[in-house]
């Protein structure tokens, strides 16, 4: 029955793909590589929900020689299988996912196809498999080009190409699209407080892989309160850890998810068009007030007698000690068997092996924008100073002029472009904008050839008419 009711749905997609006229054939110019082979238009690095936007997006604009990689198997794309440990998406499920404007495109159309209406009616909130499954469907349905299990090494300049250095040799292309998720923008943070020694075997950040069947009869420490500190918490818990000890050094837990009041359409295409320094007032402002954990996630270890949550409790230092952990706290030392570092990640693309011919000549917005005195923040002044397509800027002007062709379509975005490269409200409004940054970019610099194949076009409109002179059109004069 469900095989019955996806094979409808595929149906249902292309009819309403007919009825647009979608996708429109492709029309860019061809570029030749130095090898003589066709150059990509635009190499999406990464499959995961950003990177299927984006190749989804261009495909229905009619750029069609594209390519997407991941480093991931196939269905491991992003966190959803693998870090992501709450028990269900954060997002309301009424989020239409990556439907670009098209129903049947849904995570509802998808869902109500595979486990019905009534399933759909009495869903809470999609569960992770279910949100890696529908995109992993999103694939197949839009048969979009995936290729799993090769890694993007390195992104080199190369005149009006990129050389782009992969696990499986080299290819090129005109645009790329780094849509490489939160790692992708920089990597795990870690702070110096935490000495690097207590890995692998006395602590993790919550964004690697961690055996929790190790920590049964355990007592755990988690450095942080956010989303990814409750949900790590539960997980040790549930696993049978003895105790888990949470450090907050806030005096109470954020109370309000600002950013899930401004998930509309003009946060979505309009922070962009903000002056930088409201953008950049904007932004600390939403930094600064912070985000709650999930209530979901809160019940989740309160149901663990073993779970404390310490509050105004600043981990001055963590290190070994012993077999364990020792962590210095206002209150005196205190020790764990293993130490979960929950500090998410930062925006820092020099920490990138794939980006280094590329970053140094990149603006950031502290380049680009110093703060003024009251709103500095070191950790956003690192955010790259985007142009509206998502593309890097130069710091220096002329210095690497390619950098116009490579799109930060991830988090790092979200200074720039606002909160849309990154969660799944704005995904499709993203992936909106960027397709068309880069239609008008391939336009431009194709319109010699697009005017010569225009020149070449010779559709006779009269032939059925007592007018029709063929002589005067083009190539048969
Ligand atoms: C634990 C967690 C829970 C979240 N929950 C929610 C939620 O409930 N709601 C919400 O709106 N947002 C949520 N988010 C935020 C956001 O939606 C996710 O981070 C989402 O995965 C972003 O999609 P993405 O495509 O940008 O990145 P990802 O899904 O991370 O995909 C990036 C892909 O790029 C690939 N890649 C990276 N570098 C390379 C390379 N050099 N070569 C080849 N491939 C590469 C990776 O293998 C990966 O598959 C969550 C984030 C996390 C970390």
């Amino acid at each position: 029955m469900h095989a019955d009711s996806l094979a409808a749905l595929a149906a249902a997609i292309a009819r309403d793909l007919d009825i647009l006229g979608l996708p429109p054939r492709h029309w860019p110019a061809e570029v030749r590589a130095p090898d003589g082979a066709a150059a990509l238009d635009v190499l999406v690095v990464g499959a995961g929900m950003c990177g299927i936007a984006a190749a989804a997006a261009l495909m229905l604009k009619g750029v069609r020689n594209i390519a997407v990689l991941d480093a991931a198997a196939p269905g491991r794309e992003g966190p959803w299988m693998t870090t992501a440990r709450m028990a269900t998406l954060r997002s309301p499920k009424h989020l239409p996912g990556i439907a670009l404007g098209i129903p049947s495109l849904t995570f509802r159309a998808w869902f109500t196809a595979r486990a019905g209406a009534a399933a759909w009616e009495a869903l809470y909130k999609i569960g992770n498999a279910d949100w890696q499954d529908y995109l992993s469907w999103l694939q197949h349905v839009l048969a979009l080009p995936v290729r799993h299990g090769v890694t993007v090494q390195a992104v080199v300049p190369a005149g009006t190409l990129f050389q782009v250095a992969t696990g499986e040799g080299v290819l090129h292309a005109r645009h790329v699209v780094l849509a490489t998720g939160r790692e992708g923008a920089g990597g795990r943070l870690v702070p110096d407080l935490v000495d690097p020694a207590l890995w692998p075997d006395r602590a993790a950040h919550a964004g690697e892989a961690i055996d929790f069947a190790r920590l049964a009869g355990r007592r755990v420490a988690v450095l942080g309160a956010n989303a990814a500190a409750f949900d790590n918490a539960a997980v040790a818990l549930e696993a049978g850890a003895a105790a888990v000890d949470m450090y907050c050094r806030r005096a109470v837990l954020p109370q309000v998810n600002k950013s899930r009041g401004a998930t509309n359409p003009g946060y979505f295409e309009g922070w962009s068009a903000l002056p930088p320094a409201e953008r950049w007032k904007l932004l600390v402002w939403l930094h600064d007030e912070r985000s709650p954990p999930p209530h979901e996630s809160v019940h989740r270890v309160l149901k663990h007698p073993g779970f404390r949550l310490h509050f105004s409790s600043a981990i001055a230092a963590a290190r070994p000690s012993g077999g364990g952990v020792a962590l210095d706290l206002p209150g005196g030392p205190a020790r764990a068997d293993f130490l979960i570092v929950a500090t998410g990640f930062e925006v820092d693309l020099g920490r990138r092996p794939e980006l280094a011919a590329l970053v140094p000549h990149a603006a950031l917005w502290r380049d680009a924008h110093p703060a003024p005195a009251g709103l500095e923040r070191a950790e956003l002044g690192r955010y790259p100073f985007l142009g509206p397509g998502f593309e890097l800027t130069e710091k220096q002007p002329g210095a690497c002029p390619a950098l116009a062709r490579v799109h930060v379509f991830n988090h790092a975005a979200h200074a720039s472009m606002g909160p849309i490269a990154s969660d799944i409200p704005g995904v499709s409004a993203a992936a909106g904008l960027l397709s068309t940054a880069i239609v008008r970019a391939l336009f431009l610099a194709d319109r010699d050839a697009l005017q010569a194949r225009l020149e070449a076009f010779a559709e006779p409109e009269l032939e059925s008419t007592p007018f029709f002179a063929p002589q005067v059109l083009p190539g048969r004069g």
